[in-house]
C-alpha cells in the first residue's frame, strides 16, 4: 500500500496548498497543489482559478496565476495547453547553457525540466496532477493524467523522457499524486467502449474505477519504488468546497499543481 497522505497545508495570502513531505524533504525543490481558497475569481470560479478557458474573467485568472507564483517564491511559470494527449514537453538548456525559447503554444500534457526557477504548472479539476522529482539528477516533472492520460500511460512516457534526456534512474524518482476524482466517484458507465479491458482490474462492482491505483501501478511498473509513491488521497468531487470539481460543478475553475527546482 501507499504511504498515508504525507502532506501539509500551508496558507499564504488566503491560499492553501498541499505539499508532499517526501518531496519537500529534498530541499532544493519547491512544490504545491493549491486548493481553491484565496484568489480573485467570483463564483462559480471562486476563488483561485488558474484556468483561462473556463469562462472566468481573464484579468482575475492572471491575478490568480501571479498569486500562485508569488506564494511559491516566483520563477518563470510554464503553463501547458492540455489536450488529454500523451505528449511530453521537455525543457532543457542547450549546449551553450541558454534556456530555449518557450515553444509557442505548449500543447502537451506533461512537462519535464532540469532548469532552475521554471515553475511547471498543471491545471486540474478532477484529473490527476502527478508530480515527479529526481533529486539525484535534479530533474522535475508535472503530469496531467485524466482518464485518457491514464489509458495512454502518460506517466510512463514522462519517465521515459526523464531517462532519455537527463539520465534519471526510475529508482531515484519521488512521486506525488494530487487531489483528483477518487474511486468513490469515478463512475464510467461507458467503460466498455472508453477503457481497454486490461485496465478493468481497477473497477469495482459499480463501474467505479480506481485511477489512483492505476497511477501507482504505472509508476511502480516503470521502476518507481512503492515507498517513493505518495497519494494525497483526496477526492475532488467529495470536497468541492476545497477543490474545483468538474464532475460536481460542470462550470468551474481549475486548481494549480506546481513544481520547480530552486
Ligand atoms: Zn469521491
Amino acid at each position: 500500500m501507499d504511504k498515508p497522505a504525507a502532506a501539509t497545508m500551508v496558507g499564504t495570502e488566503g491560499t492553501r496548498h498541499l505539499e508532499f513531505n517526501h518531496i519537500k524533504g529534498v530541499g532544493f525543490i519547491t512544490h504545491g497543489i493549491f486548493s481553491r481558497a484565496g484568489g480573485f475569481s467570483k463564483a462559480p470560479f471562486d476563488g483561485l482559478n488558474v484556468g483561462l478557458s473556463t469562462g472566468d474573467s481573464r484579468e482575475a485568472v492572471l491575478k490568480n496565476r501571479e498569486l500562485v507564483s508569488r506564494t511559491l517564491g516566483g520563477g518563470a511559470p510554464v503553463y501547458l495547453n492540455q489536450v488529454h494527449s500523451d505528449t511530453v514537453l521537455v525543457l532543457k538548456k542547450d549546449k551553450t547553457g541558454n534556456i530555449p525559447a518557450m515553444a509557442g503554444d505548449n500543447v502537451a500534457d506533461a512537462v519535464v525540466t532540469d532548469i532552475p526557477d521554471l515553475a511547471l504548472v498543471i491545471q486540474v479539476a478532477d484529473c490527476q496532477a502527478v508530480i515527479l522529482a529526481d533529486p539525484v539528477k535534479r530533474v522535475v516533472a508535472n503530469i496531467h493524467s485524466g482518464w485518457k492520460g491514464s489509458v495512454g500511460n502518460i506517466i510512463a512516457r514522462t519517465i521515459d523522457a526523464m531517462e532519455e534526456n537527463f539520465g534519471s534512474a526510475p529508482g531515484d524518482i519521488l512521486a506525488g499524486i494530487g487531489p483528483s476524482l477518487g474511486p468513490c466517484c469515478a463512475e464510467f458507465v461507458n467503460y466498455r467502449t472508453e477503457i481497454p479491458e486490461h485496465l478493468w482490474y481497477i473497477k469495482d462492482g459499480n463501474d467505479h474505477f480506481d485511477f489512483w491505483r492505476l497511477s501507482h501501478d504505472q509508476l511502480e511498473k516503470r521502476g518507481v519504488k512503492p515507498g517513493n509513491i505518495v497519494r494525497a488521497g483526496i477526492c475532488t468531487k467529495c470536497s468541492p468546497g476545497a477543490y474545483f470539481s468538474y464532475r460536481h460543478e460542470k462550470v468551474t475553475g481549475r486548481f494549480a499543481s506546481v513544481i520547480k527546482i530552486t
